[in-house]
């Protein structure tokens, strides 16, 4: 009895079996775990993902390929004891896609092998997008990748037949990749075109996988990664990227086609814009600071004392601070009671270093700042003592 019963795989010669009925041979885990002597379910393998359905109404959430058996694990116990009789019934649109994006791959990998001379070292195939990274590329230009993605849909079209046989190891030949293993091989014939060994599901014909597109091409580490969608999900990233480009033209009250154009436009435009306005706010903060120069009572020596409290941080008043003290013979200093912060300019011939007078009026009250001799500022830690650091600075 302690003797495992393998589980014979439905999946292997129909992939599109759907239902099926099974015998519990063994159970785990409370019986979330469920072993059955044949099974269509198919487990993660060979990066493939696995299958979803229900197992006697119950919800399979993962299949594992544990080499003999396959573990059918469910979302709640099965209720049932071993010998029990089962009906499975596998999840097809899941499962359809899985077999579009796979034998896409196939053809994809057959392409850059043959015509390019680009072998397949990895395959990924992802929840939205799948990838197969290729050695020995020298450049993948958008240009060629547009050309490859035009031969690989061309290969589907001629809609060659895909066919599983079984092969001695010893004596299997023309295999894209000498496989490891011995005895009996699965093998995967596309006619004319591939023969791989595999244990994945397939479509029967090369035209069942539609479409195919290519996402993208990117260097990794010492390969190139292609990013590919096939069959439903190509139509659908079509139908996204259809979906984002309308709504990309809508504010622009323009067609997806002439999106290229007005976006480079518009880009151009704001970068006129931008400096029209950097160049107007020089103008204004040049001409306010002549104002409040003007207005400044020279002391004794001559020297003006500029004196502005502002609403946002004192480092919007830069550019007036700059503007007055280029007019000589000034020094201003801005707050701001509610952030406590302050700004202190000077001009050359006050002799007076903005930087160091500032630092020190500010770490007489625990405050913190500095800057260059022109143009310093800070924050005091407690709101109260700017009053005390505006003092220290003779304003
Ligand atoms: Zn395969």
């Amino acid at each position: 009895m302690s003797q495992v019963q393998a589980t014979e795989r439905l999946y292997y010669d129909d992939a599109t079996l759907a239902r099926f009925s099974a015998t519990v041979t063994a159970l785990a885990d409370e019986g979330r775990i469920v072993y059955l002597d044949r099974t269509a379910f198919y487990p993660t393998s060979g990066g493939q993902p696995h299958d979803l359905g229900v197992l006697a109404d119950m919800p399979i959430v993962d299949v594992v390929d544990e080499e003999a058996r396959i573990a059918h694990h469910l979302a709640q116990p099965l209720g049932l004891p071993v010998g029990a009789m089962v009906i499975g019934q596998v999840e097809m649109t899941r499962r359809v896609d899985h077999m579009q994006q796979h034998t896409g791959q196939h053809v994809l990998s057959a392409l850059l092998a043959d015509r390019y001379g680009w072998p397949t070292v990895s395959v990924h195939f992802g929840d939205s997008a799948s990838s197969l990274d290729v050695a020995g590329v020298e450049g993948l230009s958008t240009d060629r990748l547009v050309r490859i993605e035009h031969e690989a849909n061309a290969l589907l079209l001629e809609n060659r037949t895909v066919r599983v046989s079984y092969e001695d190891a010893a004596s299997a030949t023309d295999l894209r990749k000498a496989s490891d293993r011995e005895g009996t091989l699965r093998i995967v014939t596309i006619e004319g075109l591939d023969r791989s060994a595999c244990g994945g599901t397939h479509v029967a014909r090369t035209g069942a996988v539609g479409a195919m597109l290519l996402r993208r091409a990117e260097k990794t580490k010492g390969h190139t990664r292609v990013e590919f969608v096939c069959g439903h999900r190509a139509v659908q990233r079509a139908r996204a990227d259809a979906d984002l480009l309308t709504r990309a033209a809508r504010p622009l009250s323009a067609s997806p086609q002439d999106l290229p154009v007005l976006v480079e436009q518009q880009g151009q435009r704001l970068t006129e814009l931008e400096r029209e306005h950097r160049r107007l706010q020089q103008e204004l903060a040049r001409h306010e600071a002549r104002e409040r120069w003007a207005q400044a009572v020279p002391d004794a020596k001559g020297i003006r004392r500029i004196r502005l409290t502002v609403d946002g941080p004192v480092k919007d008043a830069e550019l007036l601070a700059q503007q007055c003290v280029a007019l000589g013979a000034c020094l201003i200093c801005v707050t701001n009671t509610h952030l406590g912060g302050v700004l202190l300019a000077t001009s050359a011939d006050t002799g007076v270093d903005a930087g160091q007078t500032l630092r020190a009026a500010l770490q007489a009250v625990g405050g913190r700042g500095g800057g260059s001799p022109r143009m310093a500022q800070g924050a005091v830690a407690d709101r109260e003592r700017l009053a005390d650091v505006v003092q220290a600075l003779r304003f």
